[in-house]
């Protein structure tokens, strides 16, 4: 399961498969942001 935000209203977006064309079902936008899996930013070792 994959979520995405959407830029447009906010609303989080989970879908199963990862279609070429990504549409808000709330608004209809199509511009969502892939939500990142906990941990968010990556450290890399020093
Ligand atoms: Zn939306």
């Amino acid at each position: 399961m994959v979520k995405y935000t959407c830029y447009n209203c906010g609303a989080t977006v989970e879908l199963d498969e990862i279609r070429e064309t990504v549409r808000c079902p709330y608004c209809g936008g199509r511009i969502l942001m892939k939500k990142r899996p906990e941990g968010g930013h990556h450290v890399k070792a020093r």
